[in-house]
């Protein structure tokens, strides 16, 4: 049984409204047949399909303010209410207090305790590890929680051997914006394809994705439209590759943004749940399910026995 954690930052269950909305304007083959017919769009979860569950969690967790990626994120990765531990909503790097309740135990943690295989698939560029070295960086809510397991975030090595993957999945930013002229480089539907393979190495896969929140900040209609699509592709590939029974894909964010590009900043909307996979897997999954502090119990109950869940 294993659980692929694809996190995507920044993406809510916005209005089916195409003038505001790329999600409602774009054209998503894949999620449309893996919905048969529903979008990522408000008012559509529950949905309960042949091959996928949709549902919506909430992002603001009772806390005023619009949520921040720090502490949605620290909540995914805790199963706390950590916006209503803080009093706010906090992003995107972990402040001190977030920090403290991701070094006290996290998802990779507990699960790495319980001996299950772990891995943050993400490739890190030399930079990242530079400045991380430094302090004058940190990192996000993410690979901090990887870190306090003991997990190696992967690097441009892993990239190049097939290990790890690019956070644009197709390679195309290492090359273009970080000038690594020799990064592979993937169409997005075998990108997928590579997702499901790497994650057979683990029992628990994470991968990070953050265009969707960049192109949320940036209001750009055209470059929203084209990452939706390459995300779509991506899916294809993964969902070709994937064996139901072999466990399930999880698919969620922190906080709306790319929903709206009537403005830069977050959403309040809720955010999507989409899970791929076995019927009765994806059933034991959704239970309770209604927030961002639900993920984790979720995980949990899927991937550990009834004992070794406290
Ligand atoms: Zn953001």
């Amino acid at each position: 049984m294993r659980l692929l954690f694809l996190f995507l930052d920044g993406v809510g269950l916005g209005a089916d409204n195409p003038g505001e909305n790329p999600l409602a304007a774009t054209q998503l083959p894949v999620v449309e047949t893996l919905l048969e017919g529903g979008k990522l769009v408000a008012g559509q979860a529950p949905i309960e399909t042949q091959q996928a569950t949709l549902l919506e969690l909430d992002a603001c967790l009772n806390v005023p303010g619009i949520p921040q990626s720090a502490s949605g994120q620290a909540t995914l990765l805790t199963g706390i209410n950590v916006p209503a531990l803080l009093g706010e909503h906090y992003g995107p790097k972990p402040n001190r207090p977030i920090q403290a309740i991701l070094e006290n135990g996290n998802l990779f943690t507990t699960l790495k305790r319980a001996g299950k295989k772990c891995g943050l698939l993400n490739a890190f560029p030399p930079g990242y590890f530079q400045f991380l070295d430094s302090g004058r960086r940190l990192p996000g809510a993410i690979a901090m929680a990887a870190l306090h397991a003991g997990l190696k975030l992967k690097t441009r090595q892993d990239l190049m051997e097939g290990k790890a993957f690019s956070a644009d999945f197709t390679g195309i930013g290492w090359r273009e914006v970080l000038g690594f002229d020799d990064a592979p480089l993937m169409n997005p539907r075998e990108a997928g394809e590579k997702l499901a393979w790497i994650a057979r190495d683990y029992d628990f896969a994470m991968f990070e994705h953050w265009s969707t929140d960049v192109a949320g900040h940036r209001q750009d209609p055209d470059e929203a439209k084209e990452i939706l699509i390459t995300l779509d592709s991506v899916l294809g590939g993964l969902t070709e590759q994937w064996q139901n029974k072999e466990g399930l894909i999880l698919i969620t964010s922190d906080h709306g943004n790319i929903e709206t590009m009537d403005s830069r900043r977050h959403t309040t909307n809720p955010v999507p749940c989409l899970l791929i996979g076995d019927l009765e897997l994806r059933r034991k999954f959704s239970q309770d399910l209604h927030n961002l502090a639900g993920i984790y119990p979720a995980i949990l109950r899927l991937l550990l026995q009834p004992e070794e869940v406290d």
